[in-house]
């Protein structure tokens, strides 16, 4: 239900412009091909992942030659799903983490996405789910960025492990994992500053905050976690580009999709990455972090 509302823009854009396509046309045909890869295109799936999905309905056409406009959004909905499938995308079931103690999640992405709040939403996901919870503000380069993390410690009453504004990513990451340990966590969800006009030292920091929290726990981190505005398009692609050149992403969350008519971004820079949608934002209340489920997303999309 927040599911649909929050994809209402996506899904009413999606409806009108797919109303035109098929518009007076029964049978799927070159046309109207043509025009659902416009309106893919226009929805932010991407160029790359619209040309695999129109190829993938050309050949059920090519097999069923009077395949009906009126089956096209099921036909879709199918491939989308299988397409996300591939990726991994929308097959965590719940807001549990894998049996590792702590797991530990580096959350990455640039100023302004929606990551503290990201961060936030699953501290109390987790917390409400019985887990131990402990915060790295290790976005030393922003006081801000301490502060907003700060806020949702209180909030969501979990422990933070901060130091002052300037101070060494690593070593804040250092700090939260060693007491992660002590203070037998389940979670540990660590914040990072996400500068893109320095490539080499976004690049470097990362790398140095793995490495130092390695010496504490050995094959952490165990989820990299990169948070995306939805809303901003190929910007979203851009990022997705700049942060998998920067270190390994394993998953992604995508904010702000209540705010766009785009959501289609996220099937695109899933598959264009092979990097699985976890998690997705709809709106700023707790529960308007959802955990990504294919099936879901792409019933409210092309219903
Ligand atoms: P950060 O700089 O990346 O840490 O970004 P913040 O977490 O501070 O978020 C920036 C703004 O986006 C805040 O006003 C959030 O409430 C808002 N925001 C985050 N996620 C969502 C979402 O899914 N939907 C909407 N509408 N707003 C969001």
């Amino acid at each position: 239900e927040t599911l649909d509302k929050g994809l209402e823009k996506s899904k009413s854009s999606f409806f009108s412009k797919m109303s035109k396509a098929v518009a007076g046309k029964s049978k799927v045909d070159d046309e109207v091909l043509d025009d659902l890869e416009d309106v893919l295109v226009s929805s932010d799936v991407g160029v790359a992942t619209t040309i695999k999905i129109i190829n993938r309905i050309e050949d059920r056409v090519a097999k069923d030659k009077y395949l009906g406009t009126d089956e096209l959004n099921k036909i879709l909905r199918e491939e989308i799903a299988g397409l996300l499938s591939e990726t991994n995308s929308g097959n965590a079931t719940d807001f549990t983490v894998p049996n590792k103690k702590p797991y530990v999640m580096m959350v990455v992405g640039v100023n302004g996405v929606g990551k503290t709040t990201t961060i936030g939403k699953l501290a109390n996901q987790f917390k409400s789910r019985g887990l131990k919870v402990v915060l790295g503000a290790a976005d030393t380069f922003r006081a801000a960025a301490i502060d907003q993390l700060q806020v949702w410690a209180e909030r969501t009453d979990v422990p933070i492990i901060k130091q002052s504004m300037g101070s060494d990513p690593a070593s804040v990451a250092f700090d939260t994992v060693q007491n992660a340990v002590k203070m037998d966590a389940d979670v540990v969800l660590i914040d990072t500053a996400g500068r893109l006009h320095n490539k080499v030292n976004l690049m470097k920091e990362l790398s140095k905050v793995k490495r130092v929290m390695q010496k504490v726990i050995p094959d952490a981190p165990h989820e990299v976690l990169l948070v995306l505005d939805g809303s901003t398009g190929q910007n979203a692609f851009e990022q997705a580009k700049q942060f998998t050149a920067a270190t390994e992403v394993t998953s992604l969350a995508v904010t702000k999709l209540d705010g766009t008519a785009k959501g289609g971004v996220v099937i695109g820079i899933s598959d264009q990455f092979q990097i699985p949608v976890k998690y997705i934002g709809v709106g700023e209340r707790v529960e308007d972090l959802q955990v990504f489920n294919k099936f879901e997303f792409v019933d409210s999309f092309f219903k």
